[in-house]
């Protein structure tokens, strides 16, 4: 089975456990969602699968992103100055930083950080369920530009 496919498998799965059945135009988006790997916005899944079901709604899509958001399934990332982008809960942990000039959402994981983070929480008497951690970026101008 392709990454591809049980990524497919999964997604129907939850949005059926959510109590929704499974349209063709559904079953459509959801492998439209199950291909993306860039933290697509919803408009922009909307816009791919118009491709393959012309007439899906927008409603549909922010609907069906809701139930497997809901589902544990996929994540939404409410990135400053820009509307919510989705991807798949299944990836290993990493954070993300954003070009404030390009809109470019870029993936990196820091063990230094992650140990960090754990330390303070425990200099503190916590210890860390979950974290999101956003970098706000600007490509660095050439030196002696
Ligand atoms: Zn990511």
């Amino acid at each position: 089975m392709t990454k591809l496919d049980k990524r497919t498998e999964r997604l129907t799965r939850a949005l059926r456990n959510a109590g929704v059945r499974i349209t063709r135009q559904r079953a459509a988006l959801l492998h439209v969602i199950a291909q993306a790997d860039d933290h697509p916005e919803a408009v922009e899944l909307h816009r791919r699968a118009e491709i393959d079901v012309p007439g899906i709604s927008l409603s549909t899509v922010y609907r069906t992103l809701t139930a497997l958001e809901a589902q544990g399934v996929i994540h939404r990332h409410q990135f400053e100055g820009a509307p919510a982008r989705f991807e798949h809960a299944a990836t290993e942990h990493h954070d993300h930083m954003i070009d404030v000039d390009t809109g470019d959402v870029i993936e990196f994981r820091s063990d230094r950080i992650e140990r960090m983070q754990a330390e303070i929480a425990a200099e503190m008497g916590y210890e860390i369920v979950h974290h999101r951690l956003e970098l706000y970026v600007q490509k660095k101008k050439a030196d002696g530009a």
